[in-house]
């Protein structure tokens, strides 16, 4: 149980760009589209160099269950399939296109047809659409669940991060694609309560969606404290309907399916139009840009490309980062490419960027009472720097899920959040150890 009190920290908002309607960028000379957009299994490149592509055009089909189509956001050629290093890291294939700039649509673009639940999945599985909020995780799959072990569905509009406001912009410019889908998930999912949950620093949404909701039944408005990390999955679930995803479980587990509302949109517009998950909207913002915005780009613009579009920088940027500041990658080059998870890049000068000296833990205990998962951060600190699996594991640092709120909070400025993500892959590491062990003797089955 995660208790009563509201767990979680008040980071200052910084939405400079909700009242900022997207404005569309040209197509960039060329774009580079990774095949790892999304959790599971990478696309697989159905085009070769040379080849001729128009917008909405299937360029990588999905190579498993858990994993999703790559469509082209620009019409053109393909110059090359090359590997590219992403930003967590890993190396992806990436299909490079230069845009002819004619942006000329794919022939026979057209709704898919969609009657019951079998073909509302089928075009889900095609629309290429994955969990947009940051998750990556194919929505076809997620959607794919024993329909009476759904108690409620959370269309996740919170949007918890400080700058971020692209599905700010998703609830207020797109609320017809939003409520369809709404209506939608009613249907094929025959879900009885569907609630629509929102932070309370979006008055305008909140407004416009208890509007549409009065004379529907079965759908609620949530209006949420503004507490980050509200939009976290487990925290989401458990604040709108007190819902407990168990340890190791996932939300159908508890009877919870949450869908980002920029997801569902991207979702019912396929379903309307034809016209797959081939651009996003981007909050450009931070205090190096010079003109912070929300700006829809194809999927695989160069990150180069977008601040250029946005006047380029006011100070020198000191830190870049994919999403917001407290779950933000930064990177280290601006080639990186918009991918289909990214909601927001943010560049920031000196005075925000640089991190504060570290000092001693002065065991005050925020670090835990911030929490929203009831961990004990400065204690996973210190059994890490012993070296120390087995009291990790007691510690359960691996359901952390790197949120940092304890990093924001700590007095000493200790790098909580960074040490957890260390410790996961030492526990880890240990776990695999123990299993090779255990197989060896023959005591694991
Ligand atoms: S321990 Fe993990 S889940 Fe808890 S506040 Fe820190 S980063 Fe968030
Ligand atoms: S918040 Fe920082 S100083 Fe306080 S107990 Fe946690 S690690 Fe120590």
């Amino acid at each position: 149980m995660y208790g009563k009190r509201l767990r979680g920290v008040r980071a200052p908002h910084r939405k400079n760009t909700s009242g900022c309607a997207p404005a569309r960028m040209p197509a960039p000379a060329a774009v580079v589209i990774p095949m790892m957009m999304h959790i599971g299994a990478p696309a697989k490149p159905v085009v070769a160099a040379g080849d001729t592509v128009k917008v909405g055009q299937l360029i990588a089909e999905a190579s498993g269950f858990v994993s999703s189509p790559v469509y082209s956001g620009v019409s053109g050629k393909v110059k090359a399939i090359d590997s590219i290093l992403l930003p967590g890291g890993q190396t992806s294939a990436a299909i490079v296109i230069e845009s002819d700039g004619e942006q000329a649509l794919r022939d026979g673009l057209a709704p898919p047809p969609v009657s019951d639940l079998k073909s509302f999945l089928a075009a889900v599985r095609e629309s290429g659409v994955v969990g947009l909020g940051g998750a990556g995780f194919p929505t076809a799959a997620k959607l794919t669940v024993e329909l009476p072990k759904i108690k409620a569905v959370i269309i996740n509009g919170a949007e918890c991060e400080p700058y971020i406001t692209s599905d700010t912009r998703t609830m207020l410019d797109q609320s017809d694609l939003l409520w369809e889908g709404v209506l939608m998930l009613k249907k094929y999912l025959e879900a009885d309560r569907v609630i629509i949950a929102i932070e309370n620093n979006k008055p305008d949404c909140i407004a416009l969606y208890e509007g549409l909701a009065r004379a529907q039944d079965g759908v609620e408005i949530k209006t949420l404290p503004s507490l980050y990390p509200q939009g976290g999955e487990k925290v989401l679930i458990y604040n709108t309907t007190g819902l407990v995803v168990g340890e190791g479980k996932l939300p159908i587990d508890a009877g919870a399916l949450v869908l980002n509302c920029t997801t569902l949109a991207a979702v019912v517009r396929y379903i309307k139009t034809g016209m797959p998950l081939v651009e996003k909207c981007v909050t450009v913002d931070g205090s190096a840009v010079a003109n912070p915005q929300n700006v829809i780009v194809p999927v695989g613009t160069k990150l180069s490309d977008l601040f250029d579009f946005c006047g380029g920088f006011k100070s020198e940027p000191k830190k870049i980062m994919y999403g917001g500041p407290m779950m933000g990658l930064a990177l280290t080059d601006l080639s990186f490419p918009i991918l289909k998870t990214t909601n927001a890049v943010i560049a920031l000068g000196a005075k925000d960027a640089i991190p504060p000296k570290e000092t001693a833990c002065i065991k005050c205990g925020r670090c835990i009472a911030s929490c929203p998962l009831r961990l004990m951060p400065a204690n996973i600190e210190q059994a890490f720097r012993r070296k120390n699996p087995e009291e990790l594991e007691q510690l359960k640092v691996n359901i952390c899920m790197e949120c940092g709120c304890c990093s924001y909070i700590c007095p000493a400025k200790r790098p909580l959040v960074h040490v957890n993500k260390l410790a996961k892959i030492m526990l880890r590491d240990y776990q695999d150890k123990n299993k090779t062990a255990a197989k060896k003797e023959g005591t694991l089955k």
